[in-house]
């Protein structure tokens, strides 16, 4: 059941932070908020629900040729935008994979970013690390798809969104407001570490909000992508996945960004499949080497190994797609 709250729905930015004291949370779509306020992880007494905002929704041209995407623009109308289609494919397959039709009609981008993680310690009855207790109940229990990477042994959750590990590959920042100055906050370091805190995703503050995420222009050469692997076809979060954002000249690797999904706490830039690859032409050796080299450094647990295999076969087919794809 939820447990009581006030709420409000302000007209204006200013209107929705000010609002932002105490012990008051965002909603956005609510698709994880209403949630994690059942289970108790979240109890907030009053909601700021951001659905009159028009002006937080919808896909512009940004004056430099990349795009700007409101926060409370929903995933659906991020897969099927015609223009992240073709500027960025890898941000639009992200999209597609996110859930179920119903949960991308109602999740909006900015709550996707912000969203729990789904370690069944943490959203069942468990005082644990996350939730201020002293332990990690995973550690020893049942960690079968939880992070190999990142974990600091502290917290092994695996960060849930689809959309952010394509976000970071492609260089995307976000825009927050706040009660005192706005600051612009690439993806890549808007989630935290274990290490950092075991206390939050983000390093939002309570008060602040994503107003807009931003992605910059595009080469013609730039080719990226997104895989995700998951137990079922039904929707379910990814058991790995990789985005990937690389500038080719010909087969040639000129620059590249390859982040993971489910590998980590948070989305895991594979910086020794980029040293593998940047430089390199794509064949077959380079990609047999990225492919040994994306589980270089990982700490999988006991129940959770055969996570290594499937990043190895995820990095040496989505690369050998761009080959194929260039000879077509
Ligand atoms: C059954 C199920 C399956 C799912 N499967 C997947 C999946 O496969 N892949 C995937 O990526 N996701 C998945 N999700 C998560 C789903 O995509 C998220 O619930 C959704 O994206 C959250 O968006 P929302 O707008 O509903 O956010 P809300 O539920 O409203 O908010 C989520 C969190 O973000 C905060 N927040 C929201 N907007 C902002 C903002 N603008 N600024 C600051 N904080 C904000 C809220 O305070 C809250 O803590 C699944 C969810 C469910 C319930
Ligand atoms: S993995 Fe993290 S969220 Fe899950 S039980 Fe351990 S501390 Fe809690």
């Amino acid at each position: 059941m939820l447990p009581n709250f006030s709420y409000i729905q302000p007209r204006t930015v200013k209107e929705a932070v000010d609002a932002l004291t105490d012990d008051a949370v965002v909603c956005a779509g609510g698709s994880d908020l209403l949630g994690c306020m059942r289970e108790g992880i979240i109890t907030p007494a009053r909601m700021v629900s951001l659905e009159a905002l028009d002006q937080l929704k919808g896909i512009t041209k940004t004056p430099e040729g990349g795009l700007t995407i409101g926060a409370m623009t929903t995933i659906s109308d991020i897969a099927q935008n015609p223009l992240v289609n073709s500027m960025y494919p890898g941000l639009a397959q992200g999209a597609r994979q996110v859930a179920s039709p119903q949960l991308r009609n109602q999740g909006t981008i900015g709550g996707n970013l912000c969203q729990k993680p789904r370690c069944w310690y943490y959203r069942g009855e468990f005082d644990c690390l996350r939730k201020g207790g002293k332990l990690c109940y995973a550690r020893h229990g049942q960690h079968q798809f939880h992070a190999i990477f990142g974990h600091d042994n502290l917290c092994y959750i695996t960060h849930p969104s689809d959309t952010a590990p394509p976000l970071v590959s492609l260089n995307a920042r976000v825009l927050v407001k706040g009660p005192e100055k706005n600051r612009t906050i690439p993806v890549a370091q808007l989630h935290v570490l274990p290490s950092f805190t075991p206390l939050a995703e983000t390093v939002l503050k309570p008060e602040e909000i994503i107003t807009q995420v931003v992605l910059p222009p595009v080469s013609e050469n730039l080719k990226s992508s997104y895989r995700k692997v998951r137990a079922r076809r039904a929707w379910d979060f990814a058991l790995a996945g990789a985005a990937l954002a690389l500038e080719m000249d010909g087969d040639m690797v000129l620059d590249a960004r390859v982040v993971l999904s489910g590998a980590a706490p948070i989305p895991w830039r594979s910086s020794a499949v980029e040293k593998t690859i940047i430089g390199s032409q794509l064949n077959r050796q380079t990609i047999a080497a990225a492919a040994a080299a994306v589980t270089k450094n990982a700490e999988p647990l006991e129940k959770n190994t055969y996570k290594t295999y499937l990043f190895q076969g995820i990095i040496e087919e989505e690369l050998a797609k761009i080959t194929s794809r260039d000879q077509e």
